[in-house]
């Protein structure tokens, strides 16, 4: 029997454009992200990278092009030829699909460790309080938490606070999980904890990840997919373990070499 397989991509990026001021990022760039992809962008600083995350999550706005989340426009469709902003209501509806981490953990300092990651649940899904609570406790034992729900976030190490950021994004389901360089504000020693719990995330789950990161042996344990970024356009991709090891454009190999 023939297995039938969605093939809508999880994101499209059709002809996407992002300038800020008079700098372009972004110029018309395309590319999808599969449903279950683990997808890592490397590239020097500057290249765009953290941009297509917050582009992802609605922090930012293109200036052109579409982009689709389960085929679904984000931001902006194309009435009668013309790019047309869609309502908050909509871009809000989307954006309950999809988490994201940040390098800065960016949990809020007021809140327990609890109550922030119940917040989006209860506030935005309309998740009842106690079952929200039930599945806080159950993903602060999963990234190894499980006697940290009424700390404060100033009373947590960065790498504890990283882990709730995590549970906190998890806590809303999303079919989507944007990772943006969350091992950077770490200490050396903790940055194998964090990533040993998104590989077991990747591993147990079928979230789709686009995930911005420099290590390298982090994207090649949770990623199926590389994207090499320079100067806002995509220079090569493969999997990891291909790209990695045999880079074919210059750029790539300059970039490899220099943060290997
Ligand atoms: P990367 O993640 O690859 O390091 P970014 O997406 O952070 O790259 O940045 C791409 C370019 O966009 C950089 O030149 C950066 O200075 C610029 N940029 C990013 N965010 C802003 C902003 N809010 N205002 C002005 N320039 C920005």
């Amino acid at each position: 029997m023939e297995i039938l397989r969605d093939e809508t991509p999880a994101i499209h990026f059709a002809g996407v454009d992002k300038r800020f001021g008079d700098t372009t990022v972004l110029r018309g760039l395309d590319f999808s992200v599969r449903k279950g992809d683990r997808v890592t962008l490397i590239g020097p600083s500057g290249s765009g990278k953290t941009t297509i995350l917050r582009l992802v999550m609605t922090l930012e706005e293109a200036n052109g092009g579409y982009i689709y989340i389960d085929g679904k426009p984000l931001t902006h469709h194309e009435v009668g030829g013309k790019r047309v902003a869609l309502k908050e209501k909509h871009r809000g509806e989307m954006r309950k699909r999809i988490g994201m981490v940040f390098q800065q953990f960016n949990l809020f300092p007021n809140m327990t460790v609890l109550e922030n990651i119940i917040e989006a649940p209860v506030h935005v899904l309309g998740v009842p309080k106690a079952a929200a609570r039930a599945k806080a406790h159950e993903l602060l034992a999963k990234v190894g938490l499980p006697d940290k729900a009424d700390a404060h976030p100033s009373q947590l190490s960065g790498g504890q606070q990283q882990r709730v950021a995590i549970a906190r994004a998890l806590a809303m389901d999303p079919e989507i999980l944007l990772l943006d360089e969350v091992t950077s504000a770490l200490d050396p020693e903790v940055v194998g904890e964090v990533l040993g719990i998104l590989t077991d995330i990747a591993r147990d789950t079928d979230v789709t990840m686009l995930i911005v990161t420099h290590e390298l042996q982090f994207a090649r344990e949770v990623s199926n997919r590389v994207l090499m970024f320079d100067g806002g356009a995509i220079v090569e991709e493969g999997p990891p373990e291909e790209l990695f090891a045999s880079p074919q454009e210059e750029r790539t190999k300059e970039f490899l070499s220099a943060v290997l």
